[in-house]
């Protein structure tokens, strides 16, 4: 089998609702912004990758031909080597090793979790919302995500001050005493268009110290800088939460840094975003192995929500990442792109179980949206 084509395709979804998520202050999200890359076989399959709004408005489609084209997607080994190169010039190339397996998978007839040795059992999901929120709004949304059988609940934390946001936590805690927490800081990376804030060492400690006092606090994510191993070892070796990052880290020996140097009690890979599929399960192994938990990141889209969740599957991990925050970011816009939007039922997640990452993209409305110049009616 040969790869004989690569196209790109930008797309664009309008959302129903607005929403600001809370780690791009004074930024109020109105779409939906993806780039597909579809990596064609003379086989007749085609693998299917996305990549977010981040990244999107780049065309770099003649880059992912310049690597791909002319080799069997089956190794996916030798491509990931021929795809290093591209870390240093251009887009990380994770997402491209999720559209190899995509076609593996559909080659074989079989879910990549299945390839992977792992099984199709629904996985535990936490409800991950987006925004900073009073609490009487938190409340009310948490009330309906136990309604709807969740047994955790992420709550976003990115002001100067956090005491507002610990404020909301207190609440939320004392309404819902069995509840299981986490907690996001998204103080790790930064986004175009919005200020960076990060909090202090002892700003970061404060936090954890309230958190600790608060209890069924599954993690705090991200209190400081991705690529600050000694101080989130420090922070760790200070406080009784556990301490979660990893998601926008790039590649294994990241991962390797947060083991050595004892940075993190949870290893938070993200398929599309730090390690590919292949690499996430050797990350579980990292974490086995070292008596960390592991806990895969997933915030894009249905198509990188299905990446993720084959990992999930293949894996000991404990959580299922499930963002949503209506009225803004629910599943039909999360997952605009797919047939058929992923949905948790009663608290859980089943693996999509069809072939390669399991899910089917919406073709019609990938065409008909596209808006970048190297889509195959372009050429
Ligand atoms: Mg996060």
């Amino acid at each position: 089998m040969e790869i004989t084509d690569v196209n790109q395709y930008d797309l664009r979804y309008d959302l129903d609702e607005s929403w600001s998520p809370a780690w791009k202050p004074g930024y109020e999200q109105t779409v939906h912004e993806v780039t597909v890359f579809e990596l064609v076989t003379d086989a007749g399959i085609s693998g299917v990758c996305s990549t977010s709004g981040f990244a999107a408005r780049m065309d770099y489609r003649e880059l992912a031909e310049l690597f791909l084209v002319g080799e069997d997607p089956r190794r996916i080994d030798r491509l990931r080597e021929r795809l290093a190169p591209l870390n240093l010039w251009g887009p990380r190339p994770w997402h491209f090793e999720v559209a190899l397996w995509d076609i593996v998978g559909k080659d074989a007839g079989k879910p990549v979790y299945e390839l992977l040795g792992g099984d199709g059992d629904p996985v535990p999901a936490y409800a991950s919302t987006g925004e900073r929120r009073d609490a009487e709004r938190r409340l009310a949304y948490v009330e309906d995500r136990v309604d709807e059988g969740f047994e955790a609940v992420k709550l976003r934390m990115h002001a100067d001050d956090p005491a507002a946001d610990l404020d909301v936590a207190r609440r939320v805690r004392e309404a819902f005493p069995d509840l299981t927490l986490m907690v996001d800081a998204n103080m790790g990376w930064s986004v175009p268009l919005a200020e960076r804030r990060q909090w202090s060492f002892r700003e970061a400690l404060a936090v954890a110290r309230e958190l600790e006092e608060l209890g069924g606090v599954a993690w705090l994510e991200e209190p400081l800088d991705r690529h600050d191993y000694r101080g989130l070892a420090r922070l760790r070796g200070k406080t009784d939460v556990p301490i979660a990052g990893g998601e926008f880290n790039n590649g294994l020996y990241q991962f390797r840094e947060f083991v050595r140097q004892e940075s993190l009690d949870v290893l938070q890979p993200d398929a599309v975003l730090a390690t590919g599929i292949e690499n996430a399960t050797h990350v579980a192994g990292m974490a086995t192995t070292h008596g960390l938990e592991f806990a895969p990141h997933t915030w894009n889209d249905g198509l990188g929500f299905a990446a993720n969740l084959q990992v999930l599957a293949a894996t000991p991990a404990r959580w299922c990442e499930y963002p949503l925050e209506p009225p803004g970011w629910v599943p039909e816009a999360r997952d605009f792109l797919l047939e058929d939007p992923i949905r948790a039922d009663d608290g859980s997640v089943k693996p999509p179980d069809g072939p390669g990452l399991g899910v089917e993209l919406d073709w019609e409305l990938v065409r008909e949206m596209d808006q970048s110049s190297g889509g195959p009616d372009d050429r």
